[in-house]
Order: C-alpha cells, then structure tokens, then sequence
C-alpha cells in the first residue's frame, strides 16, 4: 500500500486499456483515492466506477485552462487534498514533417504540451499551500530519438518539450516541497497504436529492444507508482526510460 491516504488525479484516464487507467487500477491497489480527468468525461466517470466506491471521473480538456482549474476543485471539493498529479493525457499523430499543418502543430503541441502546464498550474496553489506534492509527467522514446515510429516531428517536439517543462517545474517548486518527473515510455500497446503497426514493422522493432517484447500500460503504471510515492521522496527533474532498452544512453 505505497499511496495509502493518498489522493491522485490522473489525466487521460478513461480508456480501458490505456496507460492512464492502468495507473489508475495500480494506485487504487495501494491505496490511493482516484480521479479520474479525460475529455471523454463519461468515460472517465464510469471508469472510476470500475475501480470501486471513493474514485471519481472528472470531465476536463487539458488544453483549456479554465477547465482545467473548474476540475481540479472539482477533485478538491470530493477528495480535500491532491498529493499526487499524472499529467499523461496525450495524443498523436502519424505524419511526415513536410505535411505537417499549422493547425496539426497547434493540436498536437496543446494537448502534449500546454495540457502539463495547464493541469499542473491548477494543482500548484493547493499543493503549495500544503508544501507537499508529486507530480509525473508523460513525455515519450520519441523526444530522445527524434521519432520515427509512429508520431510525427510535432509529437517529438512536443514530448522533449514536456521534459524542458517539467525540469524547470522541478526546480521551482522544490523549495515548496513539490518534486516533478518525468516518464519516457518506448512503444507501450494502446489504443493510441492499435492496428497502426503491420506485423512486419512490429518484428523490426520488436529486434531491437534488447528485453524482446513491446511495453504494456502495466510498465509505465508502475514506474508512475514509483514517481508517486515516497520510494522517491529524494528524486526530481528525473526521466525515466521505460523502453524494453530501445533506447540506452
Ligand atoms: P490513449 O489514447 O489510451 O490515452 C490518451 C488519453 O488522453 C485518452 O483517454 C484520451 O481521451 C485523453 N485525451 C486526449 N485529449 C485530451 C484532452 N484534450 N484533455 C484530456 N484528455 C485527453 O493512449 P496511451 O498510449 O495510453 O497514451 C497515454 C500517454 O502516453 C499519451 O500522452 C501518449 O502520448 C503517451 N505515450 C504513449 C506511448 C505508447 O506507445 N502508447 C509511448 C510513449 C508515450
């Protein structure tokens, strides 16, 4: 019970067989109080039913920072406190740089980017006030490698974006007690890739990741409950790699 009396907002949650919910099950497990945000608000509420009395599914589009305040009193009115937020809503898109439209860069850079400081400058007040916090953030391989699976430029720009965001989000609030990391997942089976990789592709990957298999949401969901508790009370403006050794440097 790593998280017991502890309270967590998860952003992009409600998908079953995401990253999100899978992190959701795995801090319900240890003890934590859950929310569950998404864009798919009845989703995300019946996702948190799935995972028993005392959790709650918030509707919240990270992009919008109104929303994002309006959803985080939301959790505060239900649950008093927020020890914990993983901003891990994110999307993608497969693309080459030469295609990529002012309007796909905005898209792509608002959800992956400007979603973390959005939902994290909504915790900041409270947690402050507390000077206790924990919060993780979702950047991927693909900001380290510069791509080249399956999300355009755009994407990598936005994910190393993430980790300049939440290294410098570290250092601020430090001194208030609030430590911020960051997670780089190498390709983990979602939704997100679901049926977008052909059996071919998927060998030639599969070759060169030295553990021998794809990610699934259960191994980022783990190194999130690592970020989340005490096990790393001394660590932050860390990334981690959780990439099979896709990547090793
Ligand atoms: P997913 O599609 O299941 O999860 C993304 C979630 O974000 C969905 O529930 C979606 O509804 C939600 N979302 C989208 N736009 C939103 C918005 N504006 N506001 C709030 N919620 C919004 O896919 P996943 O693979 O579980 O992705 C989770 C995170 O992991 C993403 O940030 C993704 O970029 C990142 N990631 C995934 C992989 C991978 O291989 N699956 C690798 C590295 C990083």
């Amino acid at each position: 019970m790593l998280l017991a009396g502890k309270t967590a907002i998860i952003s992009g949650a409600a998908g079953a067989r995401g990253i999100g919910f899978a992190t959701a099950k795995t801090f319900a497990q240890n003890g934590a109080r859950v929310a569950i945000l998404d864009i798919d608000g009845k989703s995300a509420v019946s996702a948190a039913a799935e995972l028993g009395a005392g959790h709650v599914g918030v509707a919240c589009d990270v992009t919008d920072k109104a929303d994002c305040a309006r959803a985080v009193a939301d959790v505060l009115k239900a649950f008093g406190q927020i020890d914990i937020l993983i901003n891990n809503a994110g999307i993608t898109q497969p693309v080459k740089v030469w295609d990529i439209s002012s309007e796909d860069w905005d898209r792509i850079q608002d959800v992956n980017l400007r979603g973390v400081l959005f939902l994290s400058q909504a915790v900041m007040p409270h947690m402050r006030s507390r000077k206790s916090g924990a919060i993780a953030c979702m950047s991927s391989v693909s900001a380290q490698r510069g791509g080249g699976i399956l999300g355009g430029a755009h994407y990598s720009a936005a994910k190393a974006g993430v980790l300049g965001l939440a290294k410098a989000m570290a250092r601020e609030l430090g001194p208030d007690g609030i430590r911020v990391n960051c997670v780089t997942p190498g390709l983990i089976q979602t939704d997100i890739n679901a049926g977008k990789i052909s059996d071919e592709k998927r060998k030639e990957i599969i070759d060169g990741i030295p553990l021998g298999r794809l990610g699934v949401p259960q191994d980022v969901a783990n190194i999130y409950l690592f970020l989340a508790s005490d096990l790393s009370a001394y660590t932050t403006g860390a990334v981690i790699d959780v990439n099979g050794g896709m990547l090793i440097h």
